[in-house]
């Protein structure tokens, strides 16, 4: 490949919404075969919005949404800031939590008015060996059943609420799917966020393969499991919690609205943070390269 045919590729990537760390990375591009793609504010906006509360018998909603409104507010997770803003819209201000800790993965626990606080899986619940009573766990699931995210509140002991949270796909994505594919491209959809919910996303944008309920640190094995069956991987996501498998993929493409983290250390950043910009880069590599062997 001379320089100047590299450059040229590069340039034309700016134009395209791709930035490029080096030119370098336009091989490892061409090679790809596989594609994973985080679900949320890769494939989905990541602006959550929380729609439904469900409590259990005897619960106050408004104490449900202060304890877990209050919690949540410190929290920088999409989900989070869904909830801190959903609960403050419903009951006004709220209080300052005592006592915070963000647990990646699953959830926040902490200390608010006096109560011993949880939010998020129930898997978290469940290490301080706790379960949803039938109630809520039947409105968890029909919640997921619709491609909701379902999240747990417990305090003092008790599990105590549901809150349903959304987010919508990307209005580009199903579109970039299919642009993919004509690429030649596996698309494989990772996430940390349950199976029912993430199918419910894949199957709105045409993936066919979902990898779900992975925690943060595990990301990267999935990756590293792919290139151990011979895949050339390619990775796009946004979150801190993806930057690992970023820089293990053989490429990794950072959504520009995204994290520092991500940015850092992916191949390359799609700038306007629209997915049909990953099938942009990728052809952008072949041409280059192809014009010029
Ligand atoms: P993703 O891989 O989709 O970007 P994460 O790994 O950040 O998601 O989180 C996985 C799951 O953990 C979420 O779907 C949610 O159920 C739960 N979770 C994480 N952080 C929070 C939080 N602050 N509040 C409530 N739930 C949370
Ligand atoms: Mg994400």
């Amino acid at each position: 490949a001379t320089p100047t045919a590299l450059m040229v590729g590069t340039g034309r990537g700016a134009q395209l919404g791709i930035l490029i760390k080096g030119p370098e990375v336009l091989e490892s591009t061409r090679k790809v075969d596989t594609v994973v793609l985080d679900k949320t504010g890769t494939v989905t906006t990541g602006r959550m919005t929380l729609l439904a509360v469900h409590t259990a018998d005897g619960t106050d909603e408004t104490e449900v949404l202060r304890l877990a409104g209050a919690l949540e507010h410190a929290s920088e997770h999409p989900i989070a800031q869904a909830v801190a803003a959903g609960a403050a819209e419903r009951v006004g201000a709220l209080p300052t939590p005592e006592d915070f800790a963000n647990i990646a993965g699953l959830g926040v626990q902490g200390v608010v008015e006096g109560h011993a606080v949880l939010v998020g899986r129930t898997k978290l619940l469940a290490e301080w060996a706790m379960e949803l009573p039938s109630g809520l766990a039947r409105a968890k699931a029909e919640a997921e059943a619709a491609g909701r995210t379902a999240i747990a509140v417990a305090w003092d002991g008790e599990a105590r609420a549901v809150l349903e949270v959304a987010d919508a796909v990307k209005d580009t994505s199903a579109e970039a799917i299919t642009r993919l594919r004509a690429l030649g491209l596996t698309p494989i959809l990772l996430t940390g966020d349950n199976q029912a919910v993430a199918e419910a996303v894949a199957a709105e944008v045409g993936i066919d393969e979902v990898i779900a309920e992975v925690m943060p640190q595990d990301k990267v094995d999935v990756v590293k499991r792919l290139q151990s069956e011979g895949r050339s991987v390619a990775m796009v996501g946004d979150g801190v919690n993806d930057a690992a498998a970023l820089a293990q993929a053989d490429l990794g493409l950072a959504m520009g609205t995204g994290t520092d983290a991500a940015i850092e250390a992916g191949d390359l950043t799609l700038v306007r943070g629209d997915l049909r910009a990953a099938a942009d880069a990728i052809r952008l590599a072949r041409k280059t390269l192809g014009t010029i062997k």
